[in-house]
């Protein structure tokens, strides 16, 4: 068998209990990404942001994550410790209906890019009190591709079943297959 190319996939497990709200982890993301690198120190443009209950000593990191071209119409609410949170509160998207993850002067989407370049993510490298944490694994390029585009056929052979019955559908392979 041939070398399998392989991936590294990188991912920032995030221990809510270890997370004092210091936001050091949202100041040096915003300065590493201000332009030029370094000369500037805005939370509004970080990729990351604390959502900050002192009072009751719970903060969450929320990571910045895809860009979302319309508001979803499906709501997530959480209740924590008996607090109810606002809709869309834990949400990693950019999105059309709230202000969060978007860069301040022009309202372009921000998303966490892991610190590209550099050999760890800084958000986790100035987490003093290790609630963000680098976990690497690797994977064989392509395994995610292969099994999304192998869902994706058994959906649409499914729909067609659905559709036609399955008899015809192998009526219809089985002809196909006899023209080549
Ligand atoms: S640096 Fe760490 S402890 Fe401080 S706010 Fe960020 S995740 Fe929480
Ligand atoms: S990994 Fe880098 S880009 Fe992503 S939130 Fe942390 S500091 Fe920002």
């Amino acid at each position: 068998m041939g070398d399998t190319e392989k991936k590294i996939i990188k991912t920032i497990r995030i221990d809510v209990d270890k997370c004092n709200g210091c936001r050091a982890c949202e100041m040096i993301c915003s300065a590493f990404h201000a332009e030029p690198k370094y000369s500037s120190n805005n939370p509004a443009r970080s990729r990351i942001r604390i959502i900050r209950e002192p009072l009751r000593d719970l903060y969450v990191p929320v990571y910045a994550g895809e860009y979302a071209v319309a508001e979803c119409a499906g709501r997530d609410k959480y209740t924590i410790d008996g607090k109810e949170y606002d809709e869309c509160a834990f949400c990693r998207a950019s999105c059309p209906s709230r202000d969060e993850f978007k860069e301040p002067d022009s309202g372009l989407p921000l998303k966490c890019d892991m610190c590209e370049g550099e050999e760890e993510p800084l958000c986790v490298k100035w987490c003093m009190h290790d609630a963000l944490i680098l976990e690497t694994r690797e994977e064989a390029a392509g395994d995610e591709e292969a099994s999304e585009e192998a869902e994706d056929l058994e959906i649409g052979l499914e729909a067609l079943a659905d559709k036609f019955g399955l008899a015809r559908i192998q009526d219809a392979i089985e002809r196909i297959s006899k023209k080549d």
